[in-house]
């Protein structure tokens, strides 16, 4: 069910989400190169994607949901590594409604961290 992708696809995709979801790390301004993006999670609605700093060691998982375009980021606890995450994550395929719920549940982990 994971989709492989060859080096020049990926990278690709990488610049994409490093220009649509974050050029820089929230925490300390330093900005992402591709080689700190790790793509969980790429289906035709979501994507979830991994940003490491590598001047703060910070951690963001962010989602990005295709269809609605809209993109959404938090800090994780870095003892949850990334495999674990793409474990969980391609458990299943997910539907949209599944996307709705995590990204209404983003919303309030939002605001309660914030
Ligand atoms: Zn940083």
């Amino acid at each position: 069910m994971v989709k492989s992708f060859n080096k020049n696809n990926l990278d690709e995709k990488k610049q994409f989400f490093i220009d649509t979801i974050a050029k820089f790390c929230d925490k300390c301004g330093n900005p992402y190169s591709r080689s700190d993006l790790e793509i969980i999670q790429d289906t035709n609605i979501s994507s979830i994607i991994h940003f490491s700093c590598v001047n703060c060691k910070s951690n963001h998982i962010a989602t990005f949901f295709k269809p609605i375009g809209i993109s959404n980021r938090m800090p994780i606890n870095t003892d949850l590594n990334v495999e674990e995450i793409g474990k969980f994550s391609s458990m299943k395929e997910t539907s949209v409604e599944e996307i709705l719920d995590l990204y209404l549940y983003l919303k309030e982990q939002e605001k309660v961290v914030l």
